[in-house]
């Protein structure tokens, strides 16, 4: 019996030692340790023995197999480490690698300039006011006193979704909206920055375009309020050395109506392509509200009086930008977005 622990002792040892990798130590587990390995089998063997000699023998099994599991449990460990070690030589990242670029967004030509005309107005103290885009044929045409022969209000000329409701052909409906909702209250001087829409496209005329109103009401405003006020956006917008000029002009909704003209910012007033060789460009229309508008909206035109105005974001971003054809704007052509 002792030769044989001996024995068992000598190969288990061994073949623990050399084994290879887990399923090799496992099936060794099973064969000296399991409970029909050869352990288990002298142990089952020691009622056969003589008294004297079986607690020896006993005792001896029990501290091989002890020994045993030990060397088991060691090498088992030694081989989790080293898979682990391989699995993270396989996952490591290289952090001296250069990262990957972000594509950082940038703001739409059309914002830029729509947030620079609102950031000059609202440092005049003016508001900024929104309106619903389907609007009413009255707050679009009846109240700002467009009459119902009017070639605006011309099916081929808007798009109307019924008999009453139509898409907003310009923005000047809120200042209707904003009348009703503040009167009696004065001074109001706001502006509405939004999309319009009209039945166009070609390349400076787009079906949907941007607006931004203006409208301010209070005792005593003038047209000389009119001239300085856009004047000085102008100014903020193009820079202070452009001259601007102001021509008579007709609107429905304002009286006496005038163009506001700047000096053309290609040429600098000398004359080009752009400018058709005047030296002046176009960019706005305004006015003093019209008596009867201001009566609609439930002001009194012997006591209050007011301008309005109104400009196309599309045309302002093209002049401040050389952009030659409006389409580009709505294109989403990255080479185009990305050069703002
Ligand atoms: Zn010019």
């Amino acid at each position: 019996m002792r030769e044989k622990l001996k024995n068992v002792k000598q190969t288990a040892q061994q073949a623990i030692t050399e084994a290879r990798d887990i399923e090799s130590l496992k099936e060794l587990q099973v064969k000296f340790l399991g409970r029909k390995g050869e352990i288990t089998g002298v142990l089952r063997g020691l009622k056969d023995l003589p008294g004297n000699q079986r607690a020896e023998v006993g005792k001896a099994a029990n501290l091989l197999k002890n020994e045993l599991e030990i060397m088991v449990e060691e090498k088992l460990a030694q081989f989790n480490q080293l898979e682990l070690e391989r699995r993270l030589q396989k996952e490591q990242i290289d952090v001296t690698l250069p990262g990957r670029p972000l594509n950082a967004g940038r703001r739409h030509p059309l914002n830029l300039i729509m947030n620079e005309v609102k950031e000059i107005f609202t440092g005049m103290g003016f508001e900024v006011a929104e309106g619903p885009e389907v609007e009413l044929d009255y707050y679009n045409f009846e109240a700002l006193n467009v009459p119902p022969e009017h070639p605006a209000r011309d099916m081929q000329d808007s798009f109307y979704i019924t008999d009453q409701q139509l898409l907003r052909t310009h923005t000047s409906p809120v200042q209707v909206r904003t009348m009703e909702k503040k009167r009696p209250h004065l001074p109001v001087r706001i502006i509405v920055p939004g999309k319009v829409y009209r039945r166009d496209d070609d390349a400076t005329h787009s079906p949907m375009f941007h607006q931004v109103e203006g409208l301010v009401l209070d005792h005593h405003i003038t047209f000389a309020d009119l001239r300085g006020t856009l004047a000085e956006f102008a100014h903020g917008v193009f820079g202070d050395q452009l001259e601007v000029r102001f021509r008579p002009s007709f609107f429905p909704f304002t009286e006496p109506s005038a163009e506001m003209d700047i000096s053309c910012v290609m040429c600098g007033g000398t004359g080009c392509r752009v400018c058709s060789h005047t030296g002046w460009l176009e960019i706005l229309g305004a006015g003093m509200v019209h008596p009867r508008v201001l009566a609609v909206s439930g002001y009194d035109p012997e006591e209050v009086t007011g301008f309005a105005f109104g400009m196309g974001i599309e045309r302002i971003t093209m002049l401040k930008y050389e952009v030659n054809d409006l389409r580009m704007f709505f294109e989403n052509d990255l080479r185009f977005l990305e050069q703002f």
